[in-house]
């Protein structure tokens, strides 16, 4: 889309007003801080109207919004978001991981939610400013980062089901632990129950809309209620598999022609395209040491495959875990072990390190910046 494409603002304008007093840090050792429960000491804001255009942006002290009651963010989701991680490597340098993919994502969101389009590399600078001024809350381990959450919301002040005349994009960082906190995977039980779907056909799974993700809690609480960890999610007749929690899905077996395969979901605007996904297909290919295919899975071909003993993994992919090996399945009140932990798990294990590696600055690849 060419909407707006002009008009952006600009890392060069950005105003910082730094907070007097800074807070108090929390324990920033990996092991307390969990996910998304602290929150650095200033935030990145960005204000936008139909007829002003953007505005300057703004580093600011974090502190609460005001918004008027009717903002179309909170009556008809207008809403967006990104999810994104700087690292602390061994040598002391912060670095983001592919971070213009996260700016590709949420642009392409921005357009599907009528919200207004921005230039990618000046929000990513601005970005980068607040984690400069923000950075000694990027724990000082390589067990540990700081989590960047890019949010954008229509603020229009009316109740019409129509395009946004104002809106607001905002940035707020804070320090997270690691997802595998003893250092070693922890395999999750999945619930595959094809009554409830995550995002369908024609609709916008493809877009990180908070929409998408409101109405999963409640399932993946039936999951826990059912002694599982995660969904699996199904869709359609046919049952095919999607995505796994919040996170895209992998299964690395021998395929039916006796062959060693990767296999992940492809992107037909159901699924998410995350950067952790496409990253492990970019590992996968430049390895070559086996088949790489996106393709659409049904549930009978993953049944098929346990029962014939020829899934090797299952696992997830996302920036919160990198890799998350699947352990165990429930399917239409039966419990099907996944062997992912008996055979290593070789490839995520593998995954992980060599991700991490780059990440943590113990690799060198232009995927990681340092910024
Ligand atoms: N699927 C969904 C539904 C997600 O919310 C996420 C997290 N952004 C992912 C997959 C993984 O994407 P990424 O690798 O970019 O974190």
């Amino acid at each position: 889309s060419v909407r707006f494409a002009s008009s952006s603002f600009k890392a060069a304008d950005l105003t910082i007003e730094k907070r007097k007093t800074l807070n108090p840090k929390p324990d920033l050792s990996p092991s307390s801080l969990g996910f998304g429960k602290f929150f650095s000491d200033h935030m990145l804001t960005v204000n936008w109207t139909e007829k002003g255009g953007w505005e300057a942006p703004q580093i600011k002290p974090f502190q609460n919004l005001s918004l008027h009651p009717a903002s179309s963010a909170l009556h008809y989701s207008i809403e967006l978001f990104e999810g994104m991680k700087a690292f602390r490597g061994v040598d002391n340098q912060i670095r983001l991981f592919r971070p213009m993919l996260n700016m590709e994502r949420m642009h392409r969101s921005a357009d599907r939610c009528c919200l207004p389009l921005f230039d990618k590399h000046e929000l990513l600078e601005c970005i980068e400013k607040l984690i400069h001024l923000d950075q000694e809350w990027v724990p000082y381990s390589t067990d540990a980062s700081l989590y960047i959450r890019p949010t954008f919301i229509g603020t229009e002040p009316s109740l019409g089901v129509s395009r946004p005349n104002h809106a607001f994009l905002f940035v707020i960082v804070g320090p997270v632990g690691p997802y595998f906190a003893t250092g070693a995977f922890n395999p999750v039980s999945l619930l595959a129950d094809p009554r409830f779907v995550r995002a369908c056909r024609g609709g916008v799974g493809a877009y990180k809309m908070g929409s998408n993700y409101g109405p999963t809690i409640a399932i993946q609480n039936e999951a826990v209620k059912q002694g599982c960890q995660q969904v699996l999610w199904l869709y359609g007749e046919r049952e095919e598999i999607t995505e796994v929690g919040t996170m895209n899905l992998f299964i690395y077996w021998t395929n039916e022609k006796g062959e060693r395969e990767l296999v992940t979901p492809p992107l037909d605007g159901i699924i998410l395209p995350g950067v952790t996904r496409h990253s492990l297909l970019d590992l996968a290919r430049e390895w070559g040491e086996f088949k790489v295919t996106e393709r659409t899975l049904v549930m009978s071909e993953l049944m098929e495959a346990l029962n014939g003993g020829r899934v090797l993994e299952v696992f997830g992919s996302g920036t919160a875990c990198v890799v998350c090996p699947v352990g165990s399945l429930r399917y239409k009140g039966q419990e099907y072990e996944i062997p992912t932990m008996k055979n290593g798990p070789e490839l995520a294990t593998r995954f992980y390190k060599e991700l991490t590696d780059i990440q943590y600055g113990r690799t060198r690849r232009d995927w990681a910046p340092v910024i």
